[in-house]
């Protein structure tokens, strides 16, 4: 009999974070401000849409690549909102979500112990699919700046490039932390990219939410258009996280390599959702401009909330997200504190140093998301600033 059955390079690898805390919230009956998901249906055109393709019978297989007319539309909006230009046949790729299209090109680029470069804290299945092309990450650590802001040492980024690095994997705006990379930011990343001869895959899932600031798509900075693979997902924008629809854009021959791994994961998905999915990436751009100030809002609502019941509140200018110390309130360790919280007050957050590997630039760090109803985002901060009353 088997100790572990597991491969031994998914044994570091245990059940998510996010799983693991929505469990502990729906056990405990607390406010769930741990996996980012919205309470709240995305735009009505969108699931009726839906509807009506499962009652039109779209209920077999999609083509490969994804459906005709939701590549269009994919096509359409990168040229509307970012000026890229790419071909729906054979420049786009539907996935299962922006989870499988990382995977397929991690996959699909990286031979074993190729290096991919990449930020912490960074999400999740980034270390789990580098684990499983056997290749090896190579993080920067971003870190909490005077401003509140985290911020990078271009330095280290600098020489965390080498003779083995294959890939920059980029995550802007950016899970956990709610940072937005500059334009200087990116700038040197994508130098660094063309200088050393890497692939660029960047996860712009919350490419609509940000809410200081502007989403630069690397794709578009010098050298880069035949370099990237740019990643998005309409669980986000259109909040649907459990549809999972999402794509990618690139090159031929790059999208050409991560559709021949992706055919043999999934194959294909959502077939219903896809032409729903279409018929949202069509809607006027006052959809996402009030679907953003609506999460401002939010994030304004809870960061005020966080910081009078105790917490230094960091700066969240995108995403679901917004990051805390708990330090004022006498955490010393996060994994801890949000184990205790529901507890405590009935609320539920993640550590974020579960994604660091230096564990330490993170202890102190909490996440909680944002993208709920106004009252539940009332209702958590009136249960956290028990905290502090003792
Ligand atoms: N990347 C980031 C940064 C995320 O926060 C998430 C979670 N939605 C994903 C990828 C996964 O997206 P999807 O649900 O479309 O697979
Ligand atoms: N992206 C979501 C988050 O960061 C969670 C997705 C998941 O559970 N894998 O909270």
């Amino acid at each position: 009999m088997l100790m572990d059955p597991l491969v031994a390079r998914m044994r570091p690898f245990g059940t998510t974070i996010f799983a693991e805390m929505s469990a502990l919230a729906t056990r405990t009956g607390s406010v769930n401000l741990g996996q980012g998901f919205p309470d709240t249906d995305g735009p009505p055109e969108m699931l009726e849409a839906a509807v009506r393709a499962i009652r039109d019978g779209r209920n077999q297989y999609p083509p490969g690549p994804g459906i005709p007319e939701l590549r269009a539309a994919i096509a359409t909006h990168q040229r509307e909102f970012w000026n890229l230009d790419y071909d729906p046949d054979g420049e786009v790729l539907v996935t299962a979500g922006a989870t499988e299209a990382i995977a397929a090109a991690v996959l699909a680029l990286c031979e074993p112990d190729d290096e991919v470069v990449c930020f912490e804290p960074y999400y999740d299945s980034y270390a789990a699919s580098i684990a499983l092309a056997g290749a090896v990450r190579r993080p920067v650590t971003l870190r909490p700046g005077p401003a509140g802001d985290y911020e990078f040492d271009p330095d280290e980024l600098r020489a965390a490039f080498g003779p083995r690095t294959r890939m920059v994997l980029l995550n802007s705006p950016h899970n956990p932390t709610g940072k937005v990379f500059t334009a200087d930011e990116l700038t040197l990343i994508a130098s660094l990219c063309v200088e050393h001869d890497v692939v660029a895959v960047t996860d712009e899932v919350y490419e609509h939410l940000v809410f200081d600031g502007a989403h630069i798509p690397v794709a578009g900075l010098p050298g880069m258009r035949d370099r990237t693979v740019q990643i998005s997902s309409a669980g986000k924008t259109f909040s649907c996280t459990g549809w999972k629809v999402g794509w990618a854009c690139g090159p031929a021959p790059l999208i050409s390599a991560v559709t021949r791994v992706k055919q043999f994961l999934t194959y294909v998905n959502a077939g219903p959702q896809q032409p729903a999915v279409a018929v949202a990436l069509g809607l006027p751009r006052s959809y996402y401009e009030g679907f953003r100030d609506s999460l401002r809002g939010k994030r304004d609502r809870l960061c005020a909330g966080l910081a009078d019941a105790g917490f230094e509140v960091l700066h969240s200018a995108g995403t679901y997200f917004v990051t805390a110390d708990i330090t004022p309130l006498g955490g010393t360790d996060g994994v801890e504190f949000c184990r205790s919280l529901p507890e405590r007050c009935g609320v539920v957050a993640v550590p974020t140093q579960v994604f660091y590997d230096s564990v330490d630039a993170g202890r102190h760090l909490i996440r909680f998301a944002f993208c709920k109803r106004d009252e539940v985002l009332d209702e958590a901060v009136a249960r956290l600033r028990k905290l502090s009353a003792g």
